[in-house]
């Protein structure tokens, strides 16, 4: 009898020390991260030293965006879903369509930090269709969501970077950032080819963005 009171008591320490280690392992996950001195230096291609990177922090969940499955980045802070964020621990190791999706997510970061109300524009954006109307966009392809789309050879050939809203302004700075800074990963990417295509373009726009980050003129009016 008392012997198995005693293995049964051992097992109920197992459990529990099992129980302790998976929680352990929960809080090791934590459910936000800094950026990691990859994510910097990559940032900092683009941004220079115009964000503190050190206000940065990524999220696990939070206020993810249901209709494309995307990031959030509503106030200086990205939220990333679930796999996402535990799948990927440095943007700056990560293939190449994670890389500008996160350059993307850091450009809201530079535009809240300059002062831009993102979270309101978020909504204005909802109120107008932007994350709920597809259109076919000349230059991100068939069913891209309106508050994304760009035709920066066409329409939108004369516009200045602070014309465009705070999604066009991210995806103008992916086309940048694969352009000069993916080339040697996967050349025949779709995405990549595109932003050689609009390199020209893209960079008379962003000539006083790249001149100078910390320009507060430059952010979006919409
Ligand atoms: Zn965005």
């Amino acid at each position: 009898m008392t012997n198995v009171i005693a293995t049964f008591s051992a097992k109920l320490k197992k459990i529990d020390g099992d129980m302790k280690a998976k929680a352990a392992v929960a809080i090791k996950i934590g459910t936000k991260r800094k950026l990691t001195s990859g994510e910097i230096a990559m940032s900092q291609l683009v941004f220079k030293d115009s964000i503190d990177y050190s206000k940065v922090w990524i999220h696990l969940g939070g206020l993810i965006h249901t209709r494309t499955g995307n990031a959030m980045t509503p106030a200086g802070e990205i939220y990333l879903p679930k796999d996402d964020y535990l799948k990927i621990t440095d943007f700056s190791i990560a293939k190449p369509n994670v890389r500008h999706w996160f350059i993307h997510e850091m450009t809201h970061v530079w535009q809240y930090q300059m002062g831009a109300t993102n979270g309101w524009l978020g909504i204005k954006q909802l109120c107008n269709g932007g994350y709920t109307s597809e259109v076919n966009s000349v230059d991100s392809g068939q069913n891209e969501l309106k508050a994304y789309d760009t035709d920066l050879m066409g329409r939108d050939l004369n516009k200045k970077f602070q014309d465009f809203n705070f999604e066009q302004q991210g995806r103008i700075i992916e086309f940048w950032f694969d352009a000069i800074y993916l080339q040697k990963i996967s050349p025949s990417r779709a995405h990549h080819q595109k932003s050689l295509k609009l390199l020209g373009y893209v960079e008379k726009i962003l000539r006083d963005f790249l001149l100078n980050p910390k320009d507060k003129s430059l952010l979006p009016k919409a």
